[in-house]
C-alpha cells in the first residue's frame, strides 16, 4: 500500500520499433507489483493477437480528433501515419495512488511530457545494431513488409533523440537489459526526497 501523499515516479520509455520496448515493459510489470503501464490510445489497426483496452484502446480517427479537443490527452502525436495518445486523467489518477507509471511513446510524445511534467524519468532503448533490430522488426512478424520498411527508415530519426533521455539501455541480452531498467526504477526509489518520507520516523529517531 502507499502512504498518504506519495505519489508515483512516472517513466518514459522510448525507442525505435523493434528495438523490443513492449516485451521489456511486459517483464518489468511481471517482477514489479508497483509498476504500470498506461495503455495508450491509437488509430493503427490491431494487430493478430492484440486486444482492445489491453495493448491500446483503439479508436477511429474522428473520435481521436474529438478527444484531441476535449483535452483527454497528456500527450499524443502522429507516428508512422497513426495518431497515438496518452490519456490524462489515468496518468495522473494512478500516480496520485502512489503507483509508478510507464509511458511506452515515441519521442515526440516524450518530449511533450518533460517539458509538461520534468520530473518523469526517461529511458531511451536501443538494439545492438541495425542488422538486429530488422531481424526484430521482420521476425515478429506482426507487421506487413512495407510497414517493418517504414518503421526501420523511421528509426534512425528515432535514435537522433537518444540524448534528451536521461538513460540509456542497449537490448542485447534481455535478461540484462531487464536487470538494467529495474535498476533504474530501484534507484528512483533510493533517492533522498523519496526515502525522507518514507522513513522519517527512521531518520528522526537515529538523529535524537
Ligand atoms: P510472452 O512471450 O507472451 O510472455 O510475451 P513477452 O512480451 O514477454 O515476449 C514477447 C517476445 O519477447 C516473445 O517473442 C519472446 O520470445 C521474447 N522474449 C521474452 N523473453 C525473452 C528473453 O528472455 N530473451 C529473448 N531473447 N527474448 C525474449
Ligand atoms: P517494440 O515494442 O520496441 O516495437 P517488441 O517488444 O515488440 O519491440 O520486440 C520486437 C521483437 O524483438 C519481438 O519479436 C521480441 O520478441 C524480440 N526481442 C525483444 N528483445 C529481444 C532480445 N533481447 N533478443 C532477441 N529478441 C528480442
Ligand atoms: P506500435 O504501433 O509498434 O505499437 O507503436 C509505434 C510507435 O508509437 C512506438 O514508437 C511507440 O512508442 C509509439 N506510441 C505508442 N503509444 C504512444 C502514445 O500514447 N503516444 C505517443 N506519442 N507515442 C506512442
Amino acid at each position: 500500500m502507499s502512504q498518504a501523499g506519495e505519489q508515483g515516479t512516472l517513466y518514459v520509455v522510448s525507442a525505435p520499433s523493434g528495438a523490443g520496448k513492449t516485451s521489456l515493459v511486459a517483464a518489468m510489470l511481471r517482477n514489479d507489483e508497483k509498476l504500470c503501464v498506461s495503455v495508450s490510445h491509437t488509430t493503427r489497426p490491431m494487430r493478430e493477437g492484440e486486444q482492445d483496452g489491453v495493448n491500446y484502446h483503439f479508436v477511429s480517427r474522428e473520435a481521436f480528433e474529438a478527444m484531441i479537443g476535449r483535452g483527454d490527452f497528456l500527450e499524443h502525436a502522429d507516428v508512422f501515419g497513426n495518431y497515438y495518445g496518452t490519456s490524462h486523467i489515468w496518468v495522473r489518477d494512478t500516480l496520485a495512488q502512489g503507483r509508478d507509471v510507464i509511458l511506452e511513446i515515441d519521442w515526440q510524445g516524450a518530449e511533450q511530457v518533460r517539458r509538461l511534467m520534468p520530473e518523469c524519468v526517461s529511458i531511451f532503448i536501443v538494439p545492438p545494431s541495425s542488422d538486429v533490430l530488422r531481424e526484430r522488426l521482420t521476425g515478429r512478424g506482426t507487421d506487413a513488409p512495407e510497414v517493418v520498411e517504414r518503421r526501420l527508415a523511421e528509426a534512425a530519426e528515432e535514435c537522433r533523440h537518444a540524448l534528451e533521455f536521461d538513460y540509456l539501455v542497449v537490448n542485447d541480452q534481455f535478461a540484462v537489459a531487464l536487470a538494467d531498467l529495474l535498476a533504474v526504477v530501484r534507484s528512483q526509489r533510493l533517492r533522498m526526497s523519496v526515502q525522507q518520507e518514507r522513513h522519517g520516523e527512521l531518520l528522526a529517531g537515529l538523529s535524537q
